[in-house]
């Protein structure tokens, strides 16, 4: 006898996405699993189109699992693609899994831990060294200068910077009860793991350490009534983007990125990540876009542009180019990104210009979660 729908979809909680490394069953990649009397496994994966490079391996590895099964002799895999988060496969193929499947943000949503924040924004990056925190700070700064109540968590808990970046290295932490209350500087609300270990120690992080530190920092912290609420990830595609996308129903994700082919490829590996947890992606940041000489010349150091085309390849927003700028490093350096916004030189601008993208994507998701209703009194 072939075996149950349940016991396929046992035996393919063994199979792990080759850039995600984790099952495709947790991933809520299985959409639907069976066997005909003849012994053929059928399985319809739904997967971002990001994903869609992973098809080879990922067939092979469903295969080889399968045919190891009892009375399966071969497997029939069909791959559905999503081009956004939200955007299903086509009609008549919408059959449901066996066991119905929540993805890990629809399961964050339906349990909110942060109810009085409005807006919850990661920003990650294939790798480190990109640009992420600086972008994330400056995101969050410019953001509560445009007038919005807004906070930021470091949750980059393998190498927080925020302590230097904002400066609140020299600040100390206060707690209420069992509840962590954030600093208040440049406008923000801002905490990070920095602020509760040793300076010289060395953060290393098992998972399920890691996991308990980033849902404390997040939960534990007395956030009160905010807007938009950043979150600094680390870089990568490791456990803490699982961990916040079960834990805190996100409005979306930003990936920074630098224009360089080889640092695109870890990019798209964000996204997929971000996309298969179900993270709407809001946008890709390119850092380091360009550099302006005191010449008053452009110089294309990285190659200008190949972010917004990685983007436009991915079917994803861009959000705009922030340029090389030696005050942007020194500043963050000296913990005072509010000097950003009020030099003389574009970065301002730049900026401003990113955070304005940033605003209007995030009106767009606003609006597409928007359900009409009438009441009838
Ligand atoms: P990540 O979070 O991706 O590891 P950081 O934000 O910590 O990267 O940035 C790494 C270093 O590069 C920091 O010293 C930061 O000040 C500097 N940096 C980042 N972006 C720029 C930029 N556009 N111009 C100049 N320096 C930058």
């Amino acid at each position: 006898m072939p075996p149950t729908s349940d016991q396929i979809l046992e035996q393919l909680k063994t199979v792990t996405d080759p850039e995600l490394h984790r099952d495709i069953v947790t991933l809520g990649m299985v959409k639907s699993a069976s066997a005909n009397d003849d012994g053929i496994a059928q399985v319809v994966l739904s997967l971002p189109q990001s994903a869609s490079r992973i098809q080879p391996l990922l067939t092979e590895r469903i295969t080889a699992a399968l045919v190891a099964m009892p009375d399966i002799t071969d497997a029939q895999i069909q791959f559905e693609y999503r081009l956004a988060s939200g955007q299903d496969a086509p009609a008549g193929q919408q059959q449901q899994s066996p066991e119905e499947q929540l993805t890990p943000q629809q399961t964050a949503r339906q349990d909110n831990p942060l109810p009085t924040v409005k807006h919850i924004i990661a920003v990650g990056a294939g790798k480190g060294g990109v640009g992420k925190s600086t972008v994330a700070v400056n995101l969050a700064v410019g953001l509560a200068r445009s007038g919005v109540k807004v906070g930021i968590m470091d949750g980059d808990i393998y190498g927080p910077s925020l302590p230097t970046m904002l400066g609140t290295d020299k600040l100390e932490l206060k707690t209420i009860g069992n509840m962590i209350i954030p600093f208040e500087t440049h406008g923000l609300k801002a905490i990070t793991i920095g602020a509760l270990v040793e300076d010289d120690k060395p953060l290393i992080w098992r998972g399920p350490m890691a996991h308990g530190a980033f849902r404390q920092l997040a939960t534990q912290t007395e956030w009160g009534d905010l807007d938009y609420l950043i979150i600094d990830l680390p870089p990568g595609t490791g456990d803490v983007p699982l961990t916040l996308a079960q834990l805190l129903p996100l409005t979306g994700a930003v990936v920074v990125c630098t224009p360089q082919k080889v640092a695109q490829d870890d990019a798209v590996r964000a996204l997929h990540m971000f996309q298969q947890l179900d993270i709407n992606v809001l946008g890709v940041v390119e850092n380091m876009s360009y550099f302006i000489g005191n010449d008053g010349v452009e110089y294309d150091i990285f190659g200008k542009g190949g972010a917004e085309m990685m983007a436009k390849q991915s079917a994803v927003p861009f959000l705009g180019a922030i340029p090389i700028n030696m005050n942007l490093r020194t500043n963050a350096d000296g913990g005072d990104p509010t000097a950003n916004f009020t030099g003389e030189d574009k970065l301002a601008a730049e900026l401003n210009n990113v955070i304005g993208n940033l605003k209007n994507q995030v009106a767009i998701t606003d609006n597409d979660q928007w359900t009409p209703s009438i009441s009838i009194s």
